[in-house]
């Protein structure tokens, strides 16, 4: 793909989202720039090398990190990677991304995100698990339930935050550990709905930008037709709430390619053929197509939910939803986002659309801190109120940014987006905590 872009077009995650960090910032008002240079930059970032006892008898050295972007709001939150290609420039954008996306939905929390470079296709559960609770022992006191939380993301899920919490607990008896790290299974101290709360927060998200009037030409989920690249997790379950409320799902895909059928696809058939097969593709009925074919296909509604920079500006213009919702984090790049706005195309910026599962994250540590357990329908309710909140706002803050465009401010710019107004607001919450806790000494 690398070589059909654009020349001036970057596929790195970090310069992606330094460059909408850029644009937002012509929108900011008042906040001095020593600040914002305090802001945008990662406040820690740890390297560790740590040795392992591999399966074979051999001893294998490991590289990890955990970079805390920021703690002005809280402790910093954000998931554990474990992937070939980890580095500390990709790492440090994603912790970025959870230092907004906690601003945007006004959780206490600041951002973090840490990874391991390592191949877990090629790597035993007990391999795994050593490297798991090495490389927490050698975090130390940096992650806590009060410093730096933890969560699954790529290739780690809720057995690794099962041995993460027990090394915890061994590192620091005698305290409640729970809230270290969230992701848990449920029967330690992991809450109901956080499976499905990522594309929960999505759908509700999208729900009440519709509700907002927000995108021309869409008002409801009823009847709208809706592409989901990236039929995994995040994307299948959004597929299924979107199915139920009455949306038409035409086209999905996964690593192995895309299947469509105009009149609708049974997101649970699909499900279960994945689940069976270890791919979308096949699925009886259905119209086999390109995985590249989903993010171009007509549709209402394109929810990208596989990997970050899939949209460039080779596929952009060919765009056709009217409405694109980021499950994924960063799915398109600075270029491609641009190109959306000119052909009026809204987007629901990810450090919204998919912070629903930073949202559950926060519940299950309120819940481990106070030792409850709460009913499905609560987690539900609150988290659909979290999401409605920050989506009025974010409207109400792109209203005021489309206004002072209107007034000649930024002419020589083109106008806001959402992702502007997100931006804005985070950066706005996160400066106003900075002034109000003063900058010691
Ligand atoms: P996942 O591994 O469960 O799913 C990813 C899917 O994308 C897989 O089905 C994979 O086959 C598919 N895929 C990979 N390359 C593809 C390609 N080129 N074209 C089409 N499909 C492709 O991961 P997930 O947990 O669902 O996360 C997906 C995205 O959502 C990531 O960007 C992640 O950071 C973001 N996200 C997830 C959560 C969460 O709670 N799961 C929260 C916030 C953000």
């Amino acid at each position: 793909m690398d070589m059909h872009v654009r020349q001036d077009e970057s596929l790195d995650l970090f310069v992606n989202s330094t460059l909408q960090f850029e644009r937002a910032l012509s929108w900011v008002d008042g906040v001095k720039e020593g600040i914002i240079d305090f802001l945008i930059n990662p406040k820690r970032t740890i390297h560790v090398r740590f040795p392992v006892h591999m399966d074979d008898g051999s001893i294998k050295t490991f590289h990890g990190f955990r970079v805390l972007h920021s703690d002005v709001r809280g402790p910093g939150k954000g998931g554990i990677r474990y992937h070939p290609n980890v580095s500390e420039a990709e790492v440090a954008a994603l912790a970025a991304f959870m230092t907004w996306k906690t601003a945007v939905v006004d959780i206490p929390y600041g951002g973090g995100k840490g990874g391991v470079i390592c191949d877990p296709k090629n790597l035993s559960r007990d391999e795994l698990r050593r490297i798991t609770r090495r490389f927490v022992a050698e975090l130390g006191v940096n992650i806590g339930p009060h410093t730096d939380i933890p969560a699954p993301d790529v290739y780690t899920s809720a057995e690794t935050m099962a041995w993460i919490y027990d090394t915890e607990v061994r590192m620091h008896p005698g305290a409640n550990n729970l809230a270290v790290v969230a992701g848990k299974p449920l029967e330690i101290g992991g809450s109901l709905g956080r499976d499905e709360a990522t594309a929960r927060g999505s759908w509700s998200a999208t729900e009440q930008l519709l509700k907002r009037n927000a995108v021309p030409g869409l008002t409801s989920r009823q009847g709208a037709r809706v592409a989901v690249p990236g039929y995994g997790n995040a994307g299948s379950v959004a597929a299924c709430l979107f199915h139920d409320a009455g949306a038409v799902i035409v086209a999905v895909s996964d690593s192995r390619g895309g299947i469509a059928n105009e009149e609708g696809l049974d997101p649970r058939a699909v499900l279960a053929h994945k689940e069976e097969t270890g791919t979308v593709v096949g699925f009886p009925g259905a119209l086999m197509i390109g995985s590249g074919d989903v993010l171009t296909i007509d549709c209402d509604i394109l929810i990208p939910a596989a990997l970050e920079c899939q949209v460039t500006t080779v596929n952009a213009p060919d765009v056709k939803a009217k409405l694109v919702v980021e499950a994924a984090n960063g799915p398109l790049t600075a270029a491609a986002d641009e190109t959306l706005r000119y052909k009026g195309v809204v987007v629901l910026p990810d450090i919204l659309a998919n912070a629903g599962g930073v949202v559950v994250s926060y519940f299950e540590w309120v819940q481990n801190l106070e030792y409850q357990k709460w009913k499905l329908d609560k987690v539900e309710r609150l988290l659909n109120q979290k999401m409605c909140d920050a989506v009025d706002e974010t409207v109400d803050r792109f209203d005021e940014l489309v206004q002072r465009h209107e007034q000649g401010e930024n002419k020589d710019l083109p106008g806001p987006t959402l992702r502007d107004a997100a931006l804005v607001s985070a950066i706005t919450r996160i400066a106003s905590v900075v002034l109000q806790r003063d900058i010691w000494p």
